[in-house]
């Protein structure tokens, strides 16, 4: 059989794509290497933050909008709550990268927000323990996503608009066929022939595409899990998801919910880049002390017993902004690396835009100009 689109990686972003695909009828198989969901990649881990006030760039405010109308479309179509909104805090120096910039964006855009002082943050939120001088963005349509439980819900709803979906098939490699005229795809079980091909293979991308090698760089992350000694301090109505520039770094965390701790991690780890095989799964004593130092410091109440320690990887861009985009020079091959550090979030409008690049005449109304991938091949 001959499918409209193939798409290889079921993780976040290609579960999305497959909903996307077959809800338009398209006929559409997706291959995964591993299960549906698992904890090699780069989604697992129980929820992801999704944030509006957007300090990496304002230009995703758009496709942020866009990402929660599709999230809640998500919930509906799979009758599973995935998008959970209790406010999130966008914190660090007034004079520092994420504070002017989530103002800037929130400004620009005309999003709802509160402009706090360290001390106010402090005394509204308790469990927070952040210097003087820190000044922070409260959004209250800040929250998280269950990213594990929505590539479930995104590969039901696929399924059930018709969507082939093959866990356990990694694929080998694949060829585009002259003049756009479609692509052939090998897996460890078979060869697939469709008309177009999206690559969202996540840490995965430069074995797929070698020209990617330096434009998507995985890195190794660890994510903490402590059991908070004042439970009543991290519950998601007391506790606003947070992305925190201090002097160690910048940071990100969550109040407790699935797994009972407060739930957080360090940008850039321990700067440990290269390709995915080679990454570290195991999680050390020099992992737990670099984040249980930052959590007595600013979150002293979060700092209890270890309940969870866990492995995850990023895929870096040179400018840590995401790639979506057609090969040039196969037109009928699509490219998704919207990670970074912060890409789960878009999930439900890049599954569309994907959609939109590998149907029809391959454009999207979306603008994502600023995502392609000559942005980085001409630097
Ligand atoms: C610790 C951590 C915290 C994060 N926090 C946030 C956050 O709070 N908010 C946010 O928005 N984002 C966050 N991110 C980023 C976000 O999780 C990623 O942007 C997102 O998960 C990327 O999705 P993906 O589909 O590209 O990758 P994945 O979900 O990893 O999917 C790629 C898939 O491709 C498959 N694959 C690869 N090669 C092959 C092959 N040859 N054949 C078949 N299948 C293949 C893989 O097995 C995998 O399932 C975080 C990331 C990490 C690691």
């Amino acid at each position: 059989m001959t499918y409209d689109a193939i798409i290889i990686g079921i993780g976040g972003m290609g579960s999305a794509a497959a909903w996307h695909l077959a809800k338009r009828g398209q006929r559409v198989l997706g291959l995964e290497r591993f299960d549906i969901p698992h904890a090699m990649g780069s989604s697992h881990g129980v929820n992801r933050i999704i944030r509006l006030p957007y300090y990496e760039d304002p230009a995703y405010v758009p496709l942020l909008r866009r990402a929660y109308e599709n999230w809640r479309a998500l919930e509906a179509a799979s009758g599973e709550r995935v998008l959970f909104t209790f406010g999130s805090l966008d914190a660090g120096p007034e004079q520092g990268e994420i504070f002017p910039g989530a103002l800037a964006s929130a400004e620009l855009h005309g999003l709802a927000y509160e402009a706090l002082t360290g001390a106010q943050i402090n005394a509204r939120f308790p469990g927070y323990n952040l210097p003087a001088g820190t000044r922070g963005i409260f959004q209250p349509e800040g929250g998280f996503v269950m990213s594990e439980r929505a590539i479930i819900a995104h590969v039901r709803a696929a399924q059930a608009a018709g969507a082939e979906i093959h866990a356990r098939e990694r694929v080998l490699g694949w060829e585009a066929k002259p003049r756009g005229e479609g692509v052939t795809v090998t897996t460890e079980h078979g060869r697939y022939e469709a008309a177009r091909l999206i690559l969202s293979a996540g840490a995965w991308m430069a074995d797929l595409v070698p020209s990617l090698v330096r434009l998507a760089v995985p890195e190794r992350q660890v994510l903490a899990w402590l059991q908070p000694t004042a439970p009543a301090l991290f519950t998601p109505e007391r506790f606003p998801v947070f992305n925190l520039e201090v002097e160690e770094g910048r940071y990100y965390g969550f109040p407790v919910w699935d797994i009972p701790g407060f739930k957080f991690g360090r940008y850039h780890h321990r700067g440990e880049t290269g390709p995915a095989e080679t990454q570290r799964r195991e999680v050390d004593a020099e992992d737990e002390a670099l984040l249980r130092a930052f959590a007595a410091r600013y979150f002293p109440e979060g700092n209890g017993p270890t309940m969870g320690l866990r492995a995850c990887l990023f895929t870096n861009t040179p400018d840590e902004h995401f790639i979506l985009d057609r090969l040039p020079e196969h037109p009928q091959v699509v490219v998704a690396s919207p990670c970074s550090g912060h890409g789960y979030k878009f999930c439900s409008v890049v599954g569309e835009i994907l959609a939109d690049l590998a149907s029809g005449d391959g454009t999207t109304p979306h603008d994502i100009g600023f995502l392609s991938l000559d942005r980085l091949q001409t630097r």
